[in-house]
């Protein structure tokens, strides 16, 4: 027997017992008489005491153990001198009476602690050491009890946790697809999924009408530090359902994860269409932990003979309560934010409303306080506070206003960690219009229904028609979206038709699902979570990276691994992939 109990495990209630433990050498103590080695497995870290006079030869083996040595000892649990009350076994010690290494371990690249001094990419190459810290441990202990606890609500309403296939063909969720080359089908290729959207929707079909599955989705996309090209989503599916039987469900998961995992009671989810969102944030994402609305001081402002609000389309605001008491560098440097590339405005007009009530703005030339008074009332603002402005293209100007928006908050301190703020986007638009293929793409997914009341601008203004569509947003952050589906054979075709594909094209992509559709389709409707993003609010962490047991960096490689790799000539040749490099030239 390796180990009678973990490294995390004995107490003062063990004093006197003969245990046997594993584990890795944390570090030694060399401290003359006496040498004291720290064992760690997953579990915790248990003091290990040599004494000299006692065994002197298996002291000598002590302090011979390097970092990172593999050992197995036998001793007797003592009552420690100086107690650590850092620690859970802190009261106790082992007098070790049996020392075995298992294994020794070269010198780790970086120190196997809390705070390492290892780099990012030395880390990623080293991922099973990086495993071995604690914060990364506890981030996959976290993302555990985030999946068990949505297993369980899950199956406590019914839901059954089915698998799909992952060699499939091409699921349109507007990424590309990853493809596999198939060896018996010379010339074909699988798509692996996007999501697992077509199939949830053929079990439904199959009167499976409570599914879920916590599952990997394949997404060929360029990266960012929330994005991986292997992720893995909460797929949920309901049939016989109304958007807001979807809604209340999905609500409860999200509140139940909070107080399971948390311990944290989440606030009521609120609800805002996609309209509004987009006319007070410039967001389908808003962060509604604090106000800071978009007022559209457009007509106010023009034809005081200022160009650049006279030439835009659109002048938006916004009120920074307490924001007078920022700098003229403070403002200064804001402006230099706006200004950069991803930002992309031209410039930063401000006024400051004054404790004395006189109001300072940066374009006094043009207004008077008369009429700057007119801009206070309508941002509401209040002595002490500061107004932004921002100017151009309505859609690129509240772009710019969200980005805007966030700093602002971020800087004002109203974006708080601790803070949970969960809110439905609802009713998007259908269709997305795009300038490159001059066409309409989907918004969600072409499987997506549109509202029964916009049925008619389907020919008439297709752009206007809106969706039974939600997205879940915590805290400005998307964890989650979904729709009511299509189960009409016509309808679903017609979709199509206004996607631009032919109708040869649709029935070889997704004549399986308008075949289904005509064998007794239920009303269905789902939603998907994306399952990391939800680990890395939990943990309180930007990346969805440390929440990944191997995650790949940020050009999609595994530098572990080393992947992705070359194949040698004979794989390509089974797979009839070789390609002849004389003919290529
Ligand atoms: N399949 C969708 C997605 O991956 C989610 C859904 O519509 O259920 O975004």
């Amino acid at each position: 027997m390796y180990r009678s109990h973990t490294n995390g495990e004995l107490r003062i209630e063990h004093v006197n017992q003969e245990v046997s433990l594993s584990g890795w050498v944390q570090k030694s103590r060399d401290l003359g008489g006496m040498t004291f080695v720290d064992l760690r497995d997953r579990y915790g870290i248990t003091q290990l005491a040599f004494n000299e006079e006692i065994n002197s030869s298996l002291s000598d083996s002590a302090r011979k153990l390097g970092r990172e040595f593999v050992i197995q000892i036998k001793g007797t649990v003592k009552e420690r001198s100086s107690k650590n009350k850092n620690i859970a076994t802190g009261e106790i010690e082992i007098e070790v009476t049996e020392l075995i290494v298992l294994n020794e371990s070269k010198t780790p690249p970086f120190t196997i602690e809390d705070k390492t001094d290892g780099g990012d990419e030395l880390r990623m190459k080293y991922r099973y050491l990086d495993l071995r810290r604690n914060p990364v441990k506890e981030n996959l202990m976290l993302r555990h009890k985030i999946g068990l606890a949505t297993r369980n609500y899950m199956n406590n309403l019914d839901f059954l946790e089915i698998e799909t296939p992952f060699l499939i063909k091409s699921t349109p969720e507007g990424a590309r697809d990853f493809v596999v080359p198939s060896r018996m089908n010379e010339g074909q290729f699988y798509a692996l999924p996007q999501s697992p959207q077509t199939f949830k929707q053929l079990l439904m079909v199959s009167g499976y009408d409570r599914y879920f599955q916590i599952v990997k989705c394949f997404r060929d996309e360029d990266l960012r530090a929330d994005r991986q090209p292997e992720f893995t989503q909460i797929d949920c599916e309901m049939a016989f359902v109304e958007q807001e039987d979807i809604l209340q469900t999905f609500e409860g998961l999200i509140q139940y994860l909070f107080s399971e995992v948390l311990k944290v009671t989440l606030p009521d989810v609120k609800r805002m269409t996609y309209v509004d969102a987009m006319k007070n944030y410039g967001s389908d994402k808003p962060d509604i932990r604090f106000d800071m609305k978009f007022k559209y001081l457009t007509e106010l402002v023009k034809g005081k003979d200022f160009k650049i609000f006279d030439e835009a389309e659109e002048i938006i605001a916004i009120n920074v309560e307490g924001g007078n008491k920022l700098t003229r560098k403070e403002i200064d440097k804001i402006t230099d934010y706006v200004k950069t590339p991803q930002v992309g405005a031209k410039g930063l007009i401000y006024c400051r409303v004054n404790e004395d009530g006189t109001l300072k703005s940066s374009v006094d030339k043009f207004y008077n306080q008369d009429e700057l008074a007119k801009w206070v009332s309508t941002c509401d603002s209040k002595p002490g506070d500061l107004i932004f402005l921002l100017s151009g293209d309505t859609i690129k100007a509240q772009s710019q206003m969200n980005d805007l928006r966030l700093h602002m908050g971020t800087m004002m301190e109203l974006r708080d960690g601790k803070t949970f703020a969960p809110l439905w986007v609802l009713d998007f638009p259908l269709l997305e219009w795009d300038e490159d293929s001059n066409r309409f793409h989907a918004m969600h997914h072409p499987f997506t229904s549109p509202k029964k009341e916009d049925f008619d601008l389907l020919e008439s203004d297709p752009g206007k028609v809106r969706a039974n569509a939600y997205d879940l947003v915590i805290n400005g952050v998307e964890i989650g979206g979904g729709s009511i589906r299509i189960h009409d054979r016509d309808i679903q075709s017609r979709m199509f038709d206004l996607l631009g594909f032919t109708k040869e094209e649709a029935e070889a992509q997704f004549g399986f699902l308008m075949s289904a559709f005509e064998y007794g389709a239920p009303p269905h409707g789902g939603i998907a979570f994306g399952f990391d993003r939800i680990c890395s609010i939990f943990g309180g962490s930007e990346s969805i990276r440390d929440y990944i047991a191997f995650p790949k960096n940020n050009s999609g490689r595994d530098v572990m691994i080393d992947a992705p790799a070359n194949v040698d000539d004979a794989q390509l040749d089974e797979l009839g992939l070789k390609l002849d490099i004389s003919l290529e030239k």
